[in-house]
């Protein structure tokens, strides 16, 4: 399975007023969290998740890690 990380935008949906960042399945628009985001929004990859943790959103990091057992950059494929 793959994952994304996609933005969640301010009002004004800039990319660069991002809110939070938060785990999609397979370039879903639906959040692990159950949140819908914009197709707009920016997106990266799921390795990029520890980068800046304080955007992070909490439910979406804890459900991913039960995906994921390892952390990105630790797969041992
Ligand atoms: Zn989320």
């Amino acid at each position: 399975m793959m994952h994304q990380m996609r933005a969640e935008t301010g009002p004004g949906g800039a990319t660069d007023s991002v809110v939070s960042w938060h785990i999609v399945r397979d370039a879903d628009l639906t959040a692990l969290c159950g949140k819908t985001l914009d197709p707009a929004a920016p997106v990266q990859d799921a390795t990029h998740w520890t980068r800046d943790p304080d955007h992070n959103c909490h439910t979406c990091g804890a459900l991913y890690l039960r995906e994921t057992p390892y952390l990105p950059g630790e797969h041992q494929d």
